[in-house]
């Protein structure tokens, strides 16, 4: 990568035309694509920008498959070319028309940030980054210093429901991000919002100030070490914690093996539970019977565990994970993104 590229790269915005949050057809397009869309197309003009998947992933907090299922239906609708190089990187071409005027400001430390929110300690959503984004880009505009529109409106540009829009908006305010001068009696009258400034120049700060940390410490190593150093780092944090709780399943399993009749019992019940589906189908009149012998079974395996002090979520190894949010396997459920306990490890 050029250092040119570099600069660009780590100038710390997404930009994001409006077009982007909608698809051809006024289908739905997902958050994490007009991401990447975003990318290709600030850096992907012209010669187009050779770029791996690791760096996509670390710049937008996206897992390594989502960046990889995006990819390949933006290059399916045509909206970005790629051409594969040298190892880990491809060449990727934005052949669009250079991106309208309007456009969402995303600072990309928003993508990063822990904030306090009744309580819980969370990254924002990308949709609540999205709904800020919008309010920002406005406010930093001189011509308008705030967003002045209706929920009905802000669900409309970022292709996003007005119930989104709706619980967004409190988690923003919570988090100072935002607030609203004027508010409208409805989602269909127009609010005025206005973004906190100061807060967002506090992050852009801290923004900075890590990034030259972060150059200063990387300065002598060729980026594929870099990338692969960051991954394999994170790859150990989440390999242990995994191996952290299936050995706490382990312990709690042996306990409960040391009764006589724990294994065999168990054996019986996959045993009846197979002759059960069997017999729904083949012979049904025998069903309450097999029933009965199942639930037979379950008391008695209740009993066993109890008498050996153990209770039955606490043999599944992911009941112990720290992380309740990605089961400390590193990826949000919900969305594909990196999950924020990497970051707030202790
Ligand atoms: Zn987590």
């Amino acid at each position: 990568m050029s250092d040119v590229m570099t600069a660009k790269l780590n100038n710390g915005f997404l930009m994001r035309p409006y077009s982007f949050f909608h698809g051809a057809d006024g289908a739905r397009t997902s958050r994490s694509a007009t991401m990447l869309l975003g990318w290709f197309s600030a850096f992907g003009v012209g010669e187009g920008l050779r770029i791996g998947y690791a760096a996509l992933m670390e710049k937008l907090g996206l897992s390594r498959s989502t960046v990889a299922r995006r990819v390949r239906e933006l290059r399916k609708d045509g909206k970005i070319r790629t051409v594969r190089t040298g190892g880990q990187k491809s060449v990727y071409t934005y052949p669009g028309a250079a991106p309208e005027k309007a456009h969402v400001n995303t600072p990309l430390w928003l993508y990063d940030e822990i904030f306090s929110l009744a309580g819980v300690e969370r990254q924002l959503t990308n949709a609540e980054i999205d709904v800020v984004s919008l309010i920002y880009s406005h406010t930093r505009n001189d011509r308008n210093r705030c967003y002045k529109g209706s929920v009905r409106e802000i669900a409309g540009i970022l292709n996003l429901s007005e119930k989104t829009v709706m619980r967004a908006i409190p988690v923003l305010f919570a988090a100072d991000l935002i607030s609203r001068p004027v508010i409208g009696i409805n989602r269909h009258k127009q609010s005025v919002f206005v973004a906190n400034m100061q807060r967002f120049r506090r992050g852009d700060k801290k923004a900075r100030k890590e990034e030259r940390a972060k150059e200063r410490a990387q300065v002598q190593l060729p980026q594929a070490v870099i990338d692969a150093n960051a991954k394999s780092e994170r790859d150990k944090f989440y390999a242990a914690r995994q191996v952290r709780m299936e050995k706490l399943a382990d312990g709690f399993l042996a306990q409960a093996k040391r009764h006589p009749r724990f294994e065999a019992n168990g054996k019986e019940i996959r045993l009846i539970g197979m002759e059960l589906a069997k017999a729904e189908v083949q012979a049904p009149l025998t069903v309450p019977t097999l029933q009965a012998r199942m639930s037979a079974l379950r008391a008695e395996r209740a009993r066993i565990l109890d008498d050996q002090g153990v209770e039955e979520w606490q043999l599944e190894a992911k009941n112990h994970a720290i992380c309740k949010i990605c089961h400390d396997s590193g990826w949000q459920e919900s969305d594909g993104r990196m999950c924020a306990c990497y970051r707030c490890r202790s």
